[in-house]
């Protein structure tokens, strides 16, 4: 299959790109938090060709992307106040609301949940590429399975060139790491995902809102996962990932003595004069929004540039810190370091 290039700045590319979805294809579609890999929602066919492209297992669910709070309604068996007043606060943008499904949510999409994720993306070419397709969109992250999530279009076609139809490229992603999600099906609500919106938003419009354990830690065997993408080895590239806990001048102490061939730093911004191995930094020390911005680029950059090992820096789990917490530990599989 040849994936064709679209640019979100020429003139028909976004209806090409809506004709592709309501015939059934697949999409890579730009949003605000990361690429996503866009299929007709309703569509069970096209679905099941997301869950192929990735090389996905069945048993992780698809978020479900409007262009509307209006469209909701029939995608719900009803809609929750506490899901109205959050998308008051912070629709559209980073946030996925997880709701019962209505009968008209295809069963491939939920991953045979009762439950569905759905989002309303504030990128101003996903919502006009949604508006032209005229159905709700399914869309997971476009990259390959287990991969860092794709935050270009030449990422996107470097993981999916040849599986998809087409790649929309509207440029990078402003917040770079997926989507918020708020299971509202629980009282209290629970953070099942960190992202772009933080728990102290959820926390101002809702009141108590509970953290789900595996945001921050690994899942025990045999547990059962309530965001089931929480459950894989995720956002890892092919280095192994060391996180090291400490300072600065532990930090860099500690790489300058276990240097050696393939070993590399992803570092804080500032630090790569002082470090003796290869080092890609990805944002100021306290700077989070960049960080996540640039923290799947760096991982992808890190294995271009033959990185074995991966001595990292890993921020406080706090504000939009939490996320860029949540996705570092899973790309290191939990392995952390005390150097301080
Ligand atoms: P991705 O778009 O690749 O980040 O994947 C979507 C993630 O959203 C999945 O891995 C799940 O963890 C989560 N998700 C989607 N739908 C649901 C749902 N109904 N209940 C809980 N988590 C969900
Ligand atoms: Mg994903």
């Amino acid at each position: 299959m040849h994936t064709l290039l679209l640019d979100a700045k020429q003139k028909g590319a976004v209806e090409k790109a809506a004709e592709i979805l309501r015939n059934g294809g697949l999409v890579g579609m730009p949003t605000e938090t990361v690429y996503g890999l866009a299929a007709n929602a309703l569509d069970g066919a096209a679905v099941a060709k997301i869950f192929k492209a990735k090389g996905r297992p069945q048993d992780n669910p698809l978020i479900v992307h409007v262009s509307g709070f209006g469209q909701i309604g029939r995608l719900v068996e009803s809609v929750p106040e506490r899901a109205e007043k959050l998308a008051e606060a912070y629709w559209p943008g980073p946030m996925t609301l997880v709701m019962k499904k209505s009968p008209l949510v295809p069963d491939i999409v939920s991953a045979g949940l009762p439950t569905v994720g759905i989002r309303f993306p504030s990128h101003p070419v996903a919502r006009a590429l949604i508006t032209a397709a005229g159905v709700p969109i399914a869309a997971p992250s476009a990259n390959r399975s287990g991969l860092p999530s794709t935050t270009t279009a030449q990422h996107v076609l470097r993981d999916m060139g040849g599986r998809i139809d087409a790649v929309l490229d509207g440029g990078p992603c402003g917040v770079g790491v997926e989507s918020t999600i708020v299971l509202l099906t629980s009282d209290p609500p629970r953070l099942l995902r960190p992202g772009g919106i933080t728990l102290a938003q959820l926390r101002a419009v809702l009141g108590r809102v509970d953290v789900d354990p595996a945001v921050l830690n690994p899942l025990p065997k045999g547990a059962r996962a309530l965001s089931p993408g929480m459950k894989y080895k995720h956002y890892s590239p092919k280095a192994n990932v060391i996180i090291l806990h400490g300072g600065e001048g532990d930090y860099v102490r500690y790489v300058n003595a276990h240097g050696g061939p393939g070993v590399c730093a992803l570092c804080y911004s500032g630090e790569e004069s002082l470090l003796r191995v290869p080092a890609v930094a990805y944002g100021g020390e306290k700077d989070y929004p960049a960080q996540a911005r640039r923290l799947f680029d760096a991982l992808r950059h890190l294995d271009d540039i033959g990185a074995q090992t991966v001595y990292a820096r890993c921020p406080k789990p706090e504000g939009v810190g939490l996320a860029v917490y949540n996705r570092l530990m899973r790309a290191a599989g939990f392995e952390v370091v005390s150097v301080g």
